[in-house]
């Protein structure tokens, strides 16, 4: 059974109090009306969800935390009258209706007005009076109002509100030049003939529609001379901001991406897993940001031993003997594929032709997947620099070895009694390397570089697995972190 008491004190803690509603009398009326007797039969499971609900007549009951929020920058209070305009379910007229002294709500719709007078008597809320009509034109037998709220988005604030406002009073009303995308904005009237005006910011709501609103098609013809012009809708912002590109085999495609040549990261694109085209154009954009731009490092999402594959390649290093082919994990084809191929033989022509080893571009995963080669890389490399310290290694490692192909069982293993932990045997050897840095780094600086990395790698997978098995954000932060700490140090 659905405890909605206890899901509507968390929607007024979640998604009111930690947005940002502060006003105590607000968020009492919110605790206290239940939202689930304004929602459409049916939906009451969904009263207390962050969003609008639809109610008959094709309309909506607002998200809870914008009725809060209008009636938060209409600063009523106890004493007050408001007039509502756009009923609707009655929802907020009835929140609005536990702080003030008398509410007047008006709805265009005669079946949404009636329903919610039933509600506001069932509920035994006696201060609210619910007419049918054109709220555009305002209620004037009963004004003026101390405050204004119009749950409809018109083209401008009608003047009939404005004048309906006492002096001090506030009108709270989304206004935009289409009929589906506005701006919230609060009218305070400040004297007999003047106003101040607030934006607070992007909302969307159901028109406004009468005589001082939109008309009944929701064309563009309504009277603006009553406010100001707003923002245009969403695909014709996106059309603004878009620039035609050319083909990304075009040279001229890269030079379109020069303005980001400066900063010393550019992000490319989450849509890693995409298509041809995708993979193509983020070539074309990283060869530009590298030939003349003189960016140095390609940090992509793969894991570490195997981007040292490719690394090693595209620097004209000598690849591992004993290393297993690179990029044999799921998806294998982020990787292995003609398009990143074709990427890493002009890496490799690029450096060719550079020759300055400081100024060769070099590629590298920051992920934390392959621990298993990882693990075979530390152990190579001291094996070659330290074979004393290879040994100690190998017995540390030893405690993940049963683990290393199915590493994903090894957190439900290390809860269980018995069984050893291997975080004290990862991190010790992690630090022990790092502790010879003197040491070994005089031998080749990008060799300890790659084997220090492995090591981090093997300690934060070696945790990341430990806490993977409860589930969480927790192993997604930790592996996020760990990218993020890999960008760090390749930066150094
Ligand atoms: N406050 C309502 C609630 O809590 O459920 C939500 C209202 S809904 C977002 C907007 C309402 O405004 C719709 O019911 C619509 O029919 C009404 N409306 C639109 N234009 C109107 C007008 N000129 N006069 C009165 N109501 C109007």
């Amino acid at each position: 059974m659905l405890d909605l008491p206890d899901a509507r004190d968390r929607m007024v803690e979640v998604q009111l109090s930690r947005r940002g509603i502060h006003d105590r009398e607000v968020l009492e009326a919110m605790r206290e009306v239940p939202r689930e007797a304004f929602v459409a039969p049916g939906f009451e499971e969904f009263a207390y969800e962050d969003g609008p609900l639809p109610i008959a007549e094709g309309q909506t009951i607002s998200q809870p935390y914008i009725v809060a929020l209008m009636i938060e920058m209409a600063e009523i209070g106890p004493g007050d009258h408001v007039l509502e305009v756009g009923t609707g379910s009655g929802y907020a007229a009835a929140v609005i209706s536990r702080i003030v002294e008398r509410v007047y709500t008006i709805e265009r719709h005669a079946g949404l007005a009636e329903t919610a007078r039933q509600r506001f008597e069932e509920l035994g809320y006696d201060n609210i009076e619910v007419r049918t009509g054109d709220g555009t034109k305002g209620w004037p037998d009963a004004a003026p109002f101390d405050a204004i709220l119009v749950a409809a988005g018109g083209p401008g604030a009608p003047l009939a509100l404005q004048e309906q406002l006492d002096v001090g009073g506030r009108l709270v009303i989304p206004v935009g030049d289409e009929p589906h995308d506005q701006r919230l904005l609060k009218v305070t009237r400040t004297g007999a003939a003047t106003y101040s005006e607030e934006d607070f910011g992007g909302v969307r709501f159901v028109p406004l529609i009468g005589e001082q609103g939109w008309p009944e098609s929701g064309s563009r013809t309504a009277d603006r001379r009553s406010g100001p012009a707003r923002t245009r809708s969403l695909p014709e912002m996106i059309a603004a901001a878009a620039e035609p590109l050319p083909d990304f085999d075009d040279p001229a495609f890269g030079e379109l991406f020069d303005r980001f040549g400066d900063p010393r990261v550019v992000l490319l694109g989450e849509a890693s897993h995409g298509t041809s085209e995708f993979y193509r154009a983020r070539a074309a954009i990283t060869r530009r940001l590298i030939e003349k731009h003189g960016f140095t490092i390609v940090a992509v999402e793969a894991d570490w031993p195997d981007a040292a594959a490719i690394d090693r390649h595209v620097r004209h290093r000598r690849s591992r003997a004993d290393a297993d082919p690179p990029f044999q994990r799921f998806p294998t084809w982020m990787w292995r594929n003609t398009d990143v191929a074709a990427f890493v033989d002009w890496m490799r022509q690029h450096n060719e032709r550079i020759r300055i080893s400081s100024r060769l571009a070099g590629f590298y995963g920051l992920d934390i997947y392959n621990m298993s080669g990882s693990i075979g890389a530390v152990l190579q490399y001291l094996d070659r620099v330290d074979p004393q310290a290879a040994k100690i290694a190998r017995e540390r490692y030893g405690c993940l070895t049963p683990w290393q192909h199915e590493p994903s069982t090894y957190g439900r293993v290390a809860l269980t009694s018995g069984y050893e932990k291997c975080e004290q045997a990862v991190l010790e050897q992690c630090r022990e390397l790092l502790a010879k840095q003197l040491d070994y780094a005089q031998q080749d600086g990008v060799d300890f570089l790659d084997a220090t990395q492995n090591a981090r790698l093997i300690a934060s997978a070696e945790r990341y697995y430990r806490i993977m098995y409860y589930g969480g954000a927790q192993s997604w932060n930790l592996r996020d972190t760990h990218m993020f700490e890999t960008l760090e140090h390749l930066l150094e």
